[in-house]
């Protein structure tokens, strides 16, 4: 791992959250999790990939790779590394206090680790802080046997005098999502894990097999998968659980939402702002029951929202006392 941390910049940037306010309860929340999956192959685990890069159409793309390497550098290591993650944390020279923040990158029982990033989406924005979610995905080798496995932690950057770096503070603190419920996934939840059009990361499988995502937001899903393809990137786990920057609850950790990454397999934030497929799917998410639509242009009608931070992502959401969104 190389040592490295802070950078950067400092810069103009509206304050945005990513959804509106619900009220809602629970009773334990995750900050991410994982699952892992076993293939079976000869070839040695590759040299540690190259950091994360932002393209040219990420807003303030270098905060993205502050985040992104902080997941990479920690949750990669090799036998000549430490095997213990506060030592790793340091060695890789970020703050000890960080090991919470990182805790989902570590419990792999293997001598190289190599974590990639899938994508980092923003989960909010200020002229002074950020959350950025990391997707990573982390393969190791087991008796010969490659595995891997995705995780999803809720980064958070801060800028100083001496640039924006990792924080380990989440302000405001995270409040209890919905609990893990027994039993399986709901019919519903049956229909969207087995969808081939709805692709979906391991913590966001985990959601709804835990029953943690509710059916309303999981028929929107289902209902856009029949005329696009789709890949969500967070739900509950890994998403913070207030709308960033305030203490308004997210429909997020209460089950209601899901943030879109990609449309027809094209990320969102590539996607060209004249594309018809944006209002048009912005607006068929309306129509199957959305409340909140953001993305990243502004849809005439109600119930429609754009930022800064909803350039990379269309969050879709269910506020039960609002009718959904309509398109003019
Ligand atoms: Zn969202």
């Amino acid at each position: 791992m190389r040592p490295l941390f802070l950078l950067a910049v400092l810069g103009l940037v509206t304050a945005t959250g990513c959804d509106t306010i619900v009220s809602g309860d629970g009773t334990s929340s995750s900050q991410a999790s994982s699952t892992s999956s076993t293939t079976t192959s000869s070839s040695p685990v590759p040299a540690p990939p190259p950091l994360w890069k932002a393209g040219p159409r990420e807003v303030r793309g270098e905060l993205k790779e502050i985040a992104a390497r902080f997941v990479q550098e920690v949750g990669t290591w090799s036998a000549d590394d430490d095997r213990d993650a506060v030592a790793r944390i340091v060695a890789a020279g970020y703050p000890a206090d960080l090991l919470e923040t990182a805790k989902p990158l570590f419990g792999i029982e293997a001598d190289d680790v190599r974590t990639t990033i899938v994508y980092p989406q923003y989960g909010g924005l200020t002229d002074t802080s950020a959350s950025v979610i990391v997707l990573a995905r982390q393969e190791w080798r087991d008796q010969g046997n490659k595995r891997s496995r995705e995780v999803e932690i809720d980064v958070r950057l801060r800028s100083a005098a001496t640039g924006w770096a990792v924080t380990s503070v989440v302000d405001p603190a995270r409040p209890p999502g919905p609990p893990q419920v027994p039993g399986g996934p709901t019919a519903q939840g049956q229909a969207v894990l087995g969808n081939p059009r709805i692709a979906l990361p391991d913590p966001v499988r985990e959601d709804i097999a835990g029953r943690r995502l509710g059916d309303p937001i999981m028929a929107v899903m289902t209902a856009l998968a029949a005329e696009y393809m789709i890949e969500a990137q967070v739900v509950i786990t890994g998403h913070p659980g207030t709308v960033y920057p305030t203490t308004r609850l997210s429909n997020h950790v209460v089950g209601r939402a899901v943030d879109v990454r990609s449309i027809n397999g094209v990320r969102v934030v590539d996607i060209d702002r004249a594309d018809p497929v944006l209002t048009a799917f912005m607006a068929a998410a309306g129509r199957a029951g959305a409340t909140e639509v953001g993305g990243p242009i502004r849809v005439a009608g109600t119930g429609f929202f754009t930022d800064d931070v909803h350039q990379d992502h269309i969050h879709l959401g269910i506020t039960p006392t609002k009718p959904p969104a309509v398109a003019a």
